[in-house]
């Protein structure tokens, strides 16, 4: 029960941790839908812009227009607040007109998407990686960009929108990812765009770089925990491409931020489950010592009421049980069922002569020879009282029973294998035997009396002798 109890507290503590890096991801997931939406729809909107300068720029009446009034027609109507820029350049990457700067004298054919532009006339609209804007002193930027070409199809220059990088800092900075987690705004070419915290210029890394990434760079969308390369953290990253660009978002919480709420439940359950698994052992184990003891002793007890206190062998209450069990199990037989009666000879003589306890001493003596001759499985020895002993002896017919007593008697008056029959004064038994059948003799009393007869005609026949009742075997001719 206690390991059952472990088992279900685990296997709980484990789905309820799944649950918790599930939702972890379906919170994550929707997130980055949120952004890679508001990005999509921001490039969008600059695109519309870029095709409408491009479009507008295509029109003879444009074309032949004043300078300073087509400046004011394409460029000071000022786009969305995070467009930082709008201009276009020449096919030597030098700007012609443009917003949003003083000067208009800045050359721009360094830029990767100048030299994207130059190169393919199919790079449609494209997006930059972060560069630090000329026109204004540095601050990062990203531009969206198209290529302008002659009437002939060849290249006279690119259309572009700057857009400042703090647009995705904002909208990054309004994402709780907790403590120790992330989102980035990430260029398939492994450059971060922005994160969230960002980070200081000594631990700006190129994602690119890690064993992860190409993941996020094949798939549209996914889901994957890795360790970070920068921080070396592991986190839970979701990740959705801006579709039609090279960004993509990334929403990343840190596992320990994910699992803290269900590490405490699992100490929580994982304490309390233990503690009464360990209980409820205590108490169980508690509970089999004291049922062992109760058993021990109640054995015990009823050892006692069965043994008789002087010689150790059964007392005439087991005897009466034994024969009676003994005598159902010979009905239902085609066995024998011997019985030996055991009288001590003259032991009235023998104590008064040595004593009561000398005499007690040979009966302890009598009791040992008599056990050490009933040794089959089955048989039994009691004292049935005084000098007098009993012997049950299943599955034993005339001859054998005849054996027995003879060995027992035998022992007795030559007082041999005890050890302390040096000082015992001799005495000698008599035995009646007698043995029943199914059906004969037709009870158990007749049986006994049958023995019991038998020890008589051996007290007639002059004792320390075996005598068998019926006509099987004579006393006169032992069969030994
Ligand atoms: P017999 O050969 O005819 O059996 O003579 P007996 O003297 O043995 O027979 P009887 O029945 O007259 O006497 C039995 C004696 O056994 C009487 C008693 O002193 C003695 N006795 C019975 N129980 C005990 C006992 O527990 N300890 C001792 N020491 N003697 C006992
Ligand atoms: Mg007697
Ligand atoms: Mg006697």
């Amino acid at each position: 029960m206690a390991l059952g109890v472990m088992a279900i507290s685990l296997a709980t503590l484990l789905a309820s941790r799944d649950a918790a890096i599930q939702h972890a991801h379906e919170t994550s997931r929707n997130v980055t839908a949120v952004l890679a939406t508001n990005i999509a729809r921001t490039i969008e909107t600059s695109d519309n812009s870029l095709r409408t300068l491009i479009a507008a720029l295509d029109k003879p009446a444009i074309q032949t227009m004043d300078r300073s009034l087509r400046h004011e027609l394409l460029f000071d109507r000022t786009a969305a607040e995070y467009v930082t820029g709008t201009g276009i350049t020449d096919d030597r990457g030098r700007v012609i007109d443009g917003c949003c700067s003083r000067s208009h004298t800045w050359d721009f054919s360094d830029r990767d998407y100048f030299i994207a532009h130059r190169k393919s006339a199919d790079a449609g609209l494209y997006v930059s990686s972060v560069y630090a804007a000329r026109s204004r002193r540095g601050a990062q930027s990203i531009a969206m960009s198209r290529r302008i070409n002659r009437p002939d199809g060849s290249f006279g220059g690119v259309a572009i929108v700057a857009i400042d990088v703090e647009y995705f800092r904002q909208l990054l900075a309004k994402l709780d990812v907790g403590s120790h987690g992330v989102a980035a705004i990430v260029r398939t070419d492994g450059t971060l765009v922005a994160r969230n915290p960002p980070l200081t210029q000594a631990g700006l890394v190129n994602v690119g770089k890690s064993p992860t990434f190409p993941r996020m760079v094949n798939h549209d969308s996914g889901f994957y925990s890795a360790p970070s390369i920068s921080d070396g953290v592991l986190r839970l990253y979701t990740f959705q491409r801006v579709p039609g660009t090279p960004l993509i978002a990334v929403v990343a919480p840190a596992e320990s931020d994910v699992l803290a709420s269900w590490k405490r439940l699992s100490w929580i359950v994982g304490v309390s489950a233990s503690s009464v698994s360990v209980a409820f052992c205590t108490v169980v184990w508690l509970l089999a010592f004291a049922l062992r003891d109760h058993a021990n002793t109640q054995v015990l007890l009823t050892e006692l009421t069965q043994t008789d206190p002087l010689t150790g062998l059964k007392n005439r209450r087991a005897l009466d049980n034994a024969l009676e069990n003994e005598w159902e199990r010979l009905q239902r037989s085609d066995g024998s069922l011997s019985l030996l009666f055991v009288d001590a000879d003259h032991f009235k003589q023998y104590n008064d002569s040595h004593g009561h306890a000398q005499g007690d001493i040979a009966l302890k003596h009598l009791a040992e020879c008599i056990d050490r001759h009933v040794r089959r499985r089955g048989d039994l020895a009691a004292r049935y009282g005084g000098e007098e002993f009993v012997v049950v002896l299943p599955n034993t017919d005339e001859a054998g029973a005849f054996q027995i007593g003879e060995a027992i008697r035998r022992e007795v008056e030559q007082r041999e294998p005890s050890a302390s029959s040096e000082a015992i004064p001799p005495f000698t038994v008599s035995i009646g035997c007698a043995t029943g059948r199914r059906s004969y003799p037709s009870s158990l009393e007749e049986l006994t009396s049958s023995a019991d007869l038998a020890l008589y005609a051996a007290k007639r026949r002059g004792r320390n002798v075996v005598v068998c009742a019926g006509d099987i075997v004579e006393p006169a001719q032992p069969q030994v």
